[in-house]
């Protein structure tokens, strides 16, 4: 249970997020990044699944398998699988989850996916297979008593049919057996604020963890809002639109989060679940400039 620990620890809980490499020569970029990471000592460290709705259910099975198995070592870190329901019947779903304990995942991140037009897309269950998130929590929680993380939305979800349902959603998660959550990029706290006060009124109590993800030499403000799926504040894109390189980005971003995760951690978040986009370096400066890691993992692996 030691992302439960992390997370009840009174040190802030550090996670680091990756995302299955689409190619050796990706794999190889992505271990170096790994190692680079490690001595940050993550609480935990998590792999996407299918995100997108790309690929076939062969494809996403194995990049997710593969690259948790990768980040396995000798000084163990917590490794938590995201599995979803796209594209799969609930006997699928079934040996996937078996598959990744297996690998001694110590984790799941139980989602329902994106369909593949992309979030705000038609989503349709697949025959035999689950609809809602909280259905995937249930069927994990009957196969195994891994703590189960899901999803929150401090914008709420896109589609929600408001935000105090999107809280409820967040309730009936807890209710089906989740205990944790990790939100979706978040560039402000106050956002991440009322997304707690959301949550408490509609009895959700689990630890929620923001994700915060380093803005690094994006092109523009329109597709950082499109490929993080959260808008940005103003202040934030203004500083984007004025800097003259992809290293003045870069430096904005890293200001931005450091101020960003103080803000969040005062506010009450339990740690700090980093989107790295399978890049180190925002990250690490990040972690180092407010002396976050250390946990109880002792690098990255296991
Ligand atoms: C931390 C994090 C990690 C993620 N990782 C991945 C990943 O690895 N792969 C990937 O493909 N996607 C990933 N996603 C994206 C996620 O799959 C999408 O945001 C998806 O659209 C919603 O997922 P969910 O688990 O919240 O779904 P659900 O909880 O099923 O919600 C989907 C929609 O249905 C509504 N809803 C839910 N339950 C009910 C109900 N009982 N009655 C009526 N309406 C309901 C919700 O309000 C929402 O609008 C991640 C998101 C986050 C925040």
């Amino acid at each position: 249970m030691r992302v439960l620990d992390a997370l009840n620890s009174p040190r802030p809980s550090v996670s680091f997020e990756f995302f299955p490499p689409k190619d050796q020569a990706a794999a190889e970029r992505l271990a170096e990044r790994v190692a680079r990471l490690a001595h940050l000592n993550p609480d935990f460290v998590s792999v996407t699944y299918g995100a997108g709705g790309g690929g076939t259910d062969a494809e996403r099975q194995l990049a997710s398998l593969r690259a948790t198995e990768q980040l396995a070592g000798t000084a163990p870190a917590a490794r938590v699988a995201h599995l979803t329901l796209t594209g799969h019947s609930q006997a699928r779903l079934v040996e996937l989850v078996e598959r990744f304990l297996e690998s001694k995942v110590e984790g799941f991140m139980a989602l329902r996916g994106d369909p593949p037009g992309g979030p705000k897309g038609d989503w349709q269950p697949e025959p035999g297979g689950l609809r809602f998130a909280t259905e995937l929590v249930e069927l994990i929680a009957s196969l195994t008593d891994v703590p189960i993380g899901v999803a929150a939305f401090p914008y709420a979800h896109p589609t929600a049919r408001s935000k105090a349902h999107d809280a409820e959603v967040l309730a009936m998660k807890q209710a089906a057996g989740a205990q944790f959550a990790i939100t979706q990029v978040c560039f402000d706290a106050e956002a991440y604020s009322a997304l707690l006060d959301r949550a408490q009124a509609a009895g959700a109590t689990l630890p929620i963890i923001p994700g915060v993800m380093p803005v690094t030499g994006a092109s523009s403000v329109a597709k950082l809002e499109a490929f993080s799926g959260a808008p940005l504040p103003t202040a934030l894109a203004e500083q984007i639109e004025s800097a003259a390189s992809p290293e003045a980005i870069s430096q904005v971003g890293i200001e931005w989060s450091v101020g960003l995760v103080r803000d969040l951690l005062a506010a009450g978040a339990p740690g700090v679940h980093f989107y790295t986009l399978n890049t180190s370096l925002a990250t690490e400066a990040i972690c180092h400039r407010l002396g976050l890691g250390g946990g109880a993992g002792g690098g990255i692996g296991g």
